[in-house]
């Protein structure tokens, strides 16, 4: 699992820089190589990162932050980039988006029922990921697999198609009584992930989950969660050379100027000699970025 296959000389990018307002990591999976693709995304630009392993790189934040959604300052970030009228009146930042089964749609509360009705009455998919272990979670079908590579999983399998985030949430409830919805990002990041066997996980939790699962069709409609059928899990590499002893958390609130080597990137978390970054944690700031060939 050391061994990590890292981007091709001819694709490593030298004494590349790239400034603006900082967005989520962009993280694919190109199927050739099975391992993660990175690019670092600030205002318009996007710059590909992974030949910046093994190098130097320079990270600094300006201070100022600008809310994703709405562009105004604001001196503080809030739910990953949001000012705080939006963050306290967009339905995607309301807290039954982190717990679904709190939908409150039905009680004629939602802060916006036609976002609402285009995201969350739409098919959902419950999976197993190995992040730091076996985990549940739940994602809209189209952000797979983006939701695990953000997470930093080596191994993701879709066990069940829901049709409904309400309903899906109602069943990744029913999975936390025996499987955890947590990533340990700290045991993710030092690398200490032994591969699981999700095949045999998810029948082993199915069986044990059946009846309440029988319950929730019968609430439900018997369509309403399907098993997915004929799915090999997805095993996924990331560009890392070294995995770091002790976790030193960096933060650009309380050090502006980041610098070090690149040793690896996972999830959504640059890994430097001199500690770890969150990037999606400081989505809105802007912030420059350089690396300079070693
Ligand atoms: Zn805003």
């Amino acid at each position: 699992m050391d061994q990590l296959i890292l981007g091709r000389p001819a694709s490593r990018q030298q004494g590349q820089a790239a400034s603006g307002q900082l967005r989520k990591l962009d993280i694919r999976l190109p199927m050739e190589t099975g391992q993660a693709d990175y690019h670092l995304r600030t205002g318009e630009q996007r710059l590909a990162i992974n030949g910046w392993v093994g190098q130097r790189i320079r990270l600094h934040s300006s201070g100022q932050i600008h809310c994703v959604e709405c562009g105004r300052a604001t001196r503080k970030s809030f739910g990953q980039g949001h000012c705080y009228p939006c963050f306290s009146s967009l339905a995607h930042c309301d807290l039954c988006m982190m717990r679904p089964e709190t939908c409150h749609y039905f009680q004629g509360t939602c802060r916006d029922p036609a976002w609402g009705e285009r995201h969350c009455f739409r098919p959902h998919t419950v999976y197993l990921a190995n992040a730091s272990g076996l985990k549940v979670g739940i994602t809209r079908g189209t952000n797979m697999p983006t939701r695990w590579l953000d997470q930093g999983a080596i191994q993701a399998l879709p066990i069940l198609d829901v049709d409904t985030r309400q309903q899906s949430g109602m069943v990744e409830t029913l999975f936390k009584s025996h499987v955890s919805d947590r990533t340990n990002w700290r045991a993710m990041l030092k690398g200490e992930v032994e591969p699981l066997d999700l095949i045999a996980e998810r029948d082993r939790l199915l069986a044990e989950l059946a009846p309440g699962l029988e319950a929730l069709r019968r609430r439900f409609g018997e369509d309403a969660i399907q098993t997915v059928d004929d799915v090999a899990p997805l095993m996924i590499e990331y560009p890392v050379l070294e995995w770091p002893r002790k976790i030193v958390s960096l933060n650009f609130d309380k050090t502006p100027s980041i610098e070090g080597t690149l040793l690896g990137l996972k999830g959504q978390y640059l890994i430097l000699d001199t500690g770890v970054i969150n990037l999606r944690k400081f989505a809105g700031y802007q912030v420059s970025a350089s690396a300079e060939a070693a």
